[in-house]
């Protein structure tokens, strides 16, 4: 049984996390999103609610579990036998870090590969934090992220 683990701060979930998501279920028997409990950055969302909106965003995909950690993403994904951890790879501006990351993880642990998935054209200008400027300025996002997300980003902004 494959399994896979994409860990990342989710603040909170957009469309192009969702496509990564779904493009990494087809490649993995199981599959774990993964919230780092202990964030340098500062968050909108509490780890709570953006755990709870990407289960909420999740509903139809039953064998996708999404967990909080405040493990290292490798411990985590050793813990529950993955193989692989998951990022997702927009524009060039992306690849210093992730290099980095992916570097790093695998001299922490040689036995989990970080993969790599493009991001489709449509979703390479989207992130969680651009989402949240417009979201901010009380303009429209519901071309940018799941339903359940536009409202809580209302919510938030109100
Ligand atoms: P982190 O703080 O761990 O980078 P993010 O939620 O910002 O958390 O991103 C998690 C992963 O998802 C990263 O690998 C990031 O490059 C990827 N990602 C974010 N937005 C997109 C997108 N629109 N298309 C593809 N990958 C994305």
């Amino acid at each position: 049984m494959k399994i896979g683990v994409y860990p990342g701060t989710f603040d909170p979930i957009t469309n192009g996390h969702l496509d990564i998501i779904k493009r990494a279920h087809q490649l993995f028997d199981k599959l774990y999103i993964v919230v780092p409990v202990n964030i340098g950055k500062s968050a909108l969302f509490t780890t709570e609610e953006r755990v709870d909106l990407i289960k909420k965003v999740l509903v139809d995909y039953p064998d996708i579990e999404v967990v909080a950690t405040d493990k290292l993403t490798v411990e985590f994904a050793k813990n529950v036998n993955a193989t692989a951890m998951i990022r997702g790879l927009r524009m060039v501006s992306d690849f210093d870090y992730e290099l980095q990351l992916a570097t790093i993880n695998k001299k922490l642990d040689d036995s989990i590969e970080t993969v790599f998935i493009m991001s489709s054209h449509e979703y390479s200008f989207l992130s969680s934090s651009s989402v949240k400027e417009i979201a901010k300025f009380k303009r429209d996002v519901s071309l940018f992220v799941p339903d359940v997300v536009n409202k809580a980003l209302q919510e938030k902004y109100k």
